[in-house]
């Protein structure tokens, strides 16, 4: 009997701490809404910017009525607004479309070579284990080139989004520190989010940004981590739920 109870105990020791390790080395991706969504207009939830930091320190979105582009980077959320400045939102303020982590990277490396984007993303595909899942990627350092967008605040009723980026603010930068925050979805994931690469840039003095269209990289740090649990909030509106997302996905983020 004691001997049982003995092996009980180890047992249950043994199981109890895989348990831990599996969740130590387990990260998560949290989305709010389906980028379909945001696409065919739909650009209110009630996701607050203060619950948002709840799910993670990582990430980037926009804000209701996409006003302006969010980016999350070390448990702090900022906004580029329309006129490519930076601010910080209230907490009270809320997103229709987010993506975040608790960013660990598990790979690390340095890149002091001047690459055009095109050529940047060929390089980076070769280092990721699978294009099949989804990850997390940070990069900072130096920029050669930096090209980034940002919108204005739309009010109801809302155009798709493909219709309010033909308004949208782009700004252009020489030489300047930042970072890139970001991540690579598969492209079986259309609809769902962004195929390939998406990434939101912030500067080192933390006073322009936004969603990035174009730049050229120079001295680097890339930091990857493979996303292995995705959880997505639905919204509830009356504008979701009855919206037809049956008809053709609107290009154009
Ligand atoms: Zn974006």
């Amino acid at each position: 009997m004691k001997q049982k109870i003995v092996f009980l105990i180890t047992l249950l020791t043994i199981i109890s701490f895989n348990n831990y390790s599996q969740k130590k080395n387990t990260s998560t991706l949290f989305q709010s809404s389906p980028i379909i969504s945001l696409l065919n207009g739909v650009m209110n939830d009630s996701l607050t910017v203060g619950e948002v930091t709840r799910f993670g320190d990582f990430g980037l979105g926009t804000f209701n009525g996409v006003d302006g582009e969010m980016i999350v980077l070390n448990r702090k959320i900022y906004r580029v607004g329309n006129n490519g400045k930076v601010n910080l939102p209230s907490r009270n303020e809320r997103t229709p479309f987010v993506s975040v982590t608790f960013f660990h990277a598990e790979k690390s490396f340095a890149w002091n070579q001047n690459m055009n984007m095109k050529k940047f993303i060929e390089t980076l595909d070769e280092k990721l284990s699978s294009k099949n899942l989804i990850y997390a990627i940070k990069v900072s350092g130096k920029f050669d080139y930096m090209e980034t967008r940002s919108e204005s605040k739309q009010t109801k009723p809302y155009s798709n989004l493909a219709d309010v980026l033909k308004g949208q603010s782009v700004f252009k930068f020489n030489k300047i520190d930042g970072t890139l925050v970001g991540f690579r979805f598969p492209n079986y994931m259309q609809g769902v989010n962004v195929p390939g690469y998406h990434f939101h840039f912030l500067s080192a003095d933390k006073k322009s940004g936004g969603h990035v269209l174009d730049f050229s990289s120079g001295k680097v740090k890339i930091e990857i981590e493979a996303i292995s649990n995705f959880e997505m909030n639905f919204p509830k509106t009356e504008e979701f739920l009855k919206a037809d997302f049956d008809k053709k996905p609107t290009p154009g983020l």
